[in-house]
């Protein structure tokens, strides 16, 4: 939520309890008060549950309110298993909607199974069709429960009880890169706000800033794993968001999530919660406020790529404070920087290869080896 809506609502509300005051009048300050309950629109009946569910290196989500649910990609083929039966460990019988983000394997390999064990009312894919196992596995377990797919556009609007949700990406019908079809939607429930955007990378993401969508949410679910191919700077401060959920595996092979995105969220104040640390996130709503079921993650490391990629989270430019005495290099927050005499103190964008090649080792503190 943008703090200058926050503040105009407080300023309106400080407006209206002053006429009230200044009218002196007990009876009418109750009825005001009732009055402003019962037709606050974000008095809701249920309760909303986003279960940002641990796939390892891969996305699914589960929604729910009330009777309704709906699942957002459903992990790698491995993983259908063990999404089906969270669902039936959150009494799911029925699906209002299935999102299938994208056709990697990482969000949709594990949909077969899912779509065999619950039947759904629709089930959502991007216009790309791919040459691969795991994709027709999903076709024919649509085919076989006769469930149409749907090719959902943008700024089509769905229900979900008493939540709405409205199709914000993908904008165009033909990218270079599968991630970018990925469809994107952002989730309204009474006044909190929920934008999932699958993979997508910044070429869609421009594309979502330029067609004048409201992208402001309070929890905004990192794009690609945290990859810094997603989430801009700009990106982010338009959907400037409270809390971010990271969906991605303990040292998974790519190296998620990307420092540039752990740096960016962290250097706008937001929340962050990840799925490789923390398992699975569940996030409720009750129309007003959003509780969590853990505190956010502290740590803000990034991943390491390993195999051929190894090494490197180590080529990553990045901002380190040196210390031109000691030749230590610290991260900015670091505990070990007050004492620092300013005489000594150095700020660089650098990489940790070339801050060693000119004689600087990591403070142990924050860096560690
Ligand atoms: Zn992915
Ligand atoms: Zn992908």
């Amino acid at each position: 939520m943008k703090g200058k809506k926050k503040y105009a609502g407080f300023c309106l509300g400080i407006m209206f309890i002053a006429a009230l005051y200044f009218t002196g009048c007990a009876d009418m300050q109750n009825e005001g008060g009732q009055k402003g309950n019962s037709s606050s629109k974000a008095e809701m009946q249920e309760e909303l549950e986003v279960h940002f569910i641990d796939v390892g290196q891969g996305d699914s989500t589960l929604i729910q309110t009330g009777d309704h649910a709906m699942l957002i990609d459903a992990g790698e083929n491995e993983k259908g298993i063990d999404v089906k039966e969270y669902l039936d460990s959150q009494h799911v019988e029925k699906l209002d909607y299935i999102i299938c983000t994208h056709p990697d394997s990482d969000h949709i390999g594990g949909m077969d199974i899912v779509i065999d064990a619950f039947d759904s009312d629709m089930i959502f894919m991007p216009d790309l069709k791919k040459d691969t196992r795991t994709y027709d596995e999903v076709i024919d377990s649509a085919k076989e429960k006769q469930e149409k797919i749907h090719y959902p556009k943008v700024s089509e609007e769905y229900s979900l009880g008493e939540a709405k949700f409205t199709v914000v990406a993908p904008n165009s019908a033909d990218y270079s890169n599968s991630n970018n079809y990925s469809i994107g939607i952002l989730l309204e429930y009474g006044e909190n706000k929920f934008l999932f955007v699958g993979d997508a990378e910044e070429e869609s993401e421009e594309e979502m800033m330029g067609n004048d969508m409201d992208l402001d949410a309070d929890v905004y679910k990192v794009s690609h794993h945290g990859s810094s191919t997603g989430t801009s700077e700009a990106f982010l401060r338009e959907v400037s968001p409270d809390y971010a959920v990271i969906s991605c595996g303990e040292g998974n092979s790519y190296g998620h999530p990307h420092a540039e995105v752990l740096n960016e969220l962290r250097a706008e104040g937001v929340k962050v919660f990840r799925t490789d640390e923390q398992g699975t996130i569940v996030a409720t709503s009750d129309g007003k406020e959003i509780k969590w079921n853990m505190s956010s993650s502290e740590d803000w490391v990034a991943g390491e790529p390993t195999g051929s990629v190894a090494g490197k989270a180590k080529e990553t430019m990045q901002s380190y404070v040196l210390n031109t005495n000691t030749k230590k290099y610290h991260l900015p927050d670091c505990s070990s920087l007050e004492g620092m005499k300013k005489e000594n103190r150095e700020e660089r964008k650098a990489t940790e290869e070339e801050l060693k090649k000119e004689g600087y080792s990591p403070c142990q503190k924050c860096i560690g080896d």
